[in-house]
């Protein structure tokens, strides 16, 4: 049973691992813990109250600035899309473009491209005319056709603990989200436009904020050390929902990521495989 009245704070605390998994048998030990684990040993219990700390929300720069440049090779990071790239890039022709010409190393599929590989990115005009940033403005519109509109919710993290690893410490008997390895106060962003849903104290998954998208889907960010949202704020592809953190039953910090058909526990998906279906390279 949830203890009730039992008042966790949200803090910067490393709950060492013999109390992380206290009470739920010797198997959680073997697991390939990597310091940073979830140790989700209940449900996610009745919200208890907990102040949160807000912080300002940052805005993503987004240069348009078009610019005189020889043609160059770029290395796919983390992250990325050719959307993205294209876009960033300043590429005439957009994520197509880039595609046509990079078909050979990319291969059949656009949005199969992965961390390392070299794309060429031709050189570009002078700084376009009205004409061409309507021509910018289409593309940019035929981009979304291929999910230009999702990112990774924080950069520059190894994935610790997997979707749908098997342990006793979670209550469905298996991990249901994906845990990214970051130190507590990385910035994490919704991975899609979206709605707030929930934005609060979410028990075993600490500080947590939910978030509705457009295809119905929901994600699930938690044991942030801060939250940057609030219940029912509309949100953007990249926008800072919180910080990340170690709050809830942890071992270390991280970021747990779901994703899921339903806002509650319990409907996940496999959030890697739907990041990268969304064309978006998951390192
Ligand atoms: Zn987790």
């Amino acid at each position: 049973m949830p203890a009730k009245g039992k008042h966790r704070r949200p803090k910067f605390l490393r709950i060492p691992r013999s109390i992380a998994v206290a009470g739920t048998g010797g198997a959680a030990l073997a697991l390939p813990l990597m310091g940073a684990v979830c140790a989700h040993a209940s449900a996610p219990a009745a919200a208890v109250p907990a102040v949160v700390q807000k912080v300002a929300t940052v805005s993503v720069p987004a240069g348009i600035a078009a610019e005189k440049t020889a043609p160059k090779t770029y290395v796919v990071k983390a992250g990325d899309t050719l959307a993205k790239i294209a876009d960033r890039e300043h590429v005439s022709g957009g994520w197509k473009k880039l595609y046509a010409d990079n078909r050979a190393v990319v291969g059949a599929d656009p949005t199969a491209i992965r961390p390392g590989l070299k794309l060429t990115i031709a050189g570009q005009g002078a700084t376009p005319s009205s004409a061409s940033a309507a021509t910018r403005t289409a593309t940019a519109t035929a981009a979304k056709s291929v999910d230009a509109g999702y990112t990774l919710p924080v950069q520059g993290a190894t994935i610790g603990t997997g979707y749908k690893v098997p342990g006793s410490m979670w209550s469905s008997g298996y991990h249901t989200g994906v845990d990214f390895v970051v130190p507590t106060g990385t910035t994490v962003r919704s991975v899609a436009a979206g709605t707030v849903v929930s934005a609060g104290w979410g028990g075993a998954y600490g500080n947590q904020v939910v978030v509705q998208h457009a295809d119905g889907r929901y994600s699930q960010y938690a044991h942030m050390s801060a939250l940057s949202v609030s219940a029912g704020q509309a949100v953007t592809e990249g926008q800072q929902v919180g910080l990340s953190g170690a709050t809830g039953n942890v071992t270390g910090p991280h970021l747990h990521f779901e994703i899921r058909t339903t806002p509650d526990y319990g409907s996940d998906l496999d959030p890697v495989a739907y990041l990268r279906a969304h064309g978006v390279v998951v390192g």
